[in-house]
């Protein structure tokens, strides 16, 4: 987890690298059956050009899908899920009748300026459409509104929240959330 811009894919990609894990960005998912024009992707079109978020049973039912693979037997990295309560609780509903269990979950903190400026910045072969100002900064909102509430939550489940500050070189952050997962 963390705010948009907060470089949660670049994290993700080098953790699953490192322990040899796949790594699901349902943000990727989404985006390639909204290329692919297939039925989920018209489904959530609307929500990602608006910065909304896809609804929560839409999502989990991808987690669902992508938990049955047998690349996935042997661990994973999640990218930009749970985005709510809702998808924590079913996440952990989904491991449970897995028999599996997180090991953690991840906050990467940035202040709000430097996303801005990042978001902004992502021009070229990363412009996505939900780069335009307007929907960064409903994207930041939603975040705020739904997704802080997701890190509380897993403050008070079993599962260890590690927050680690994103504000940092992509090697320091990466080699700090290495230690902490294993340590
Ligand atoms: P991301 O690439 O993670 O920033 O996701 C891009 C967009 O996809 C988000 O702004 C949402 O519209 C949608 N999305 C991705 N992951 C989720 C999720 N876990 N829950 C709801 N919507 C999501």
């Amino acid at each position: 987890m963390g705010p948009p811009g907060a470089g949660k894919g670049t994290q993700g990609d080098l953790l699953s690298a490192h322990f040899g894990v796949p790594r699901y960005s349902t943000g990727d998912i989404l985006r390639r059956a909204r290329s692919e024009g297939t039925e989920l992707g018209l489904r959530a079109q609307r929500f990602m050009d608006a910065g909304e978020l896809v609804p929560d049973d839409v999502i989990l039912g991808i987690v669902d899908e992508v938990l049955g693979k047998d690349e996935a037997r042997g661990g994973f990295v999640f990218d930009g899920f749970p985005r709510t309560v809702v998808q924590a609780e079913g996440l952990g509903t989904l491991l449970e009748r897995r028999g599996v269990s997180l090991d953690a979950a991840i906050d990467i903190e940035v202040p709000r300026e430097e996303l801005i400026d990042r978001l902004s910045g992502r021009h070229g072969q990363d412009a996505r459409d939900d780069d335009r100002p307007e929907t960064v900064a409903r994207r930041l909102e939603v975040y705020e509104e739904e997704t802080v509430p997701v890190l509380d939550w897993y403050d008070r489940s079993a599962v260890p929240l590690l927050r680690v500050d994103g504000y940092r070189d992509i090697e320091a952050i990466q080699e700090d959330l290495r230690e902490r997962l294993v340590g």
